[in-house]
């Protein structure tokens, strides 16, 4: 009768919680089979992954995929970009509680919530204002009180806020803006994907060591063009 009792329990236990969060089975999948499987193992960071809803940063129409190893349409020619490139990116920076960190290109602002779940201070710049002003109500709404969007063009940075422990590129420029350089700490990181748009480009990553500059090409990528206002 106690086991009984127990399984009911568990049983009313699993379907409450799948019930709560549908896609929870999915996103571990997911971390699992594509993230960890892949390389990434940084624990904050895949405790991260496995706690952000990428369902509730995606259209509601394409909730169901969000849980696939693939960027996808947000609107506005964007895109969300593809988990294992999140995860790949936020680790190789070396992500710490104490962080202070600047992302360009806000979009659905899934990175941002990536990246608020580990460090202290997330800043995120978006260039079309539709996508930031339903980004930072959207993190808002999760509870990210540490994110703080801005609709601008990047490439200048967030003066304001510098200098950062590292900075993390979401659209793809020819060369890496000067003021992301200026605006980092020493010791700092920057990743970015580097090359032309719609076509295969590099993701590199910048150290910041004195007066020093240091490039490293990581990995093919295809990001969306990092474009300029006016
Ligand atoms: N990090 C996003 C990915 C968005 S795709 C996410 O997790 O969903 C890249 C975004 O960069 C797009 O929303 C695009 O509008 C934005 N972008 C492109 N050029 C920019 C610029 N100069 N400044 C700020 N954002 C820019």
């Amino acid at each position: 009768m106690n086991i009984r009792l127990s399984t009911l329990f568990l049983l009313l236990f699993i379907i409450l919680s799948s019930w709560q969060d549908p896609y929870k089975q999915g996103r571990e999948a997911l971390v699992k089979n594509y993230i960890e499987k892949r390389g990434v193992k940084d624990n904050a960071v895949l405790n991260a992954m496995r706690n952000v809803k990428r369902h509730l940063f995606v259209p509601q129409n394409q909730m169901a995929n969000a849980y696939n190893d693939r960027p996808m349409p947000i609107g506005y020619g964007q895109t969300i970009s593809q988990p294992y490139i999140v995860a790949y990116m936020t680790e190789i920076i070396k992500p710490k509680p104490d962080f202070k960190v600047l992302e360009i290109g806000t979009g659905s602002g899934y990175q941002a919530a990536v990246l608020a779940e580990i460090v202290k201070e997330v800043y995120t710049i978006e260039i079309v204002p539709e996508l930031g002003n339903t980004a930072a109500p959207r993190l808002q709404k999760l509870g990210y009180k540490n994110v703080n969007v801005k609709i601008s063009d990047g490439y200048h940075g967030w003066k304001e806020h510098a200098p950062y422990d590292a900075i993390i590129v979401t659209a793809a420029a020819e060369f890496v803006p000067p003021p992301l350089i200026q605006q980092l700490k020493d010791g700092g990181k920057i990743v970015i994907p580097v090359g032309s748009p719609f076509m295969t480009q590099t993701l590199m990553l910048i150290e910041k060591k004195g007066k020093k500059i240091t490039t490293k090409s990581l990995m093919p990528v295809v990001f969306v063009p990092f474009t300029r206002k006016g």
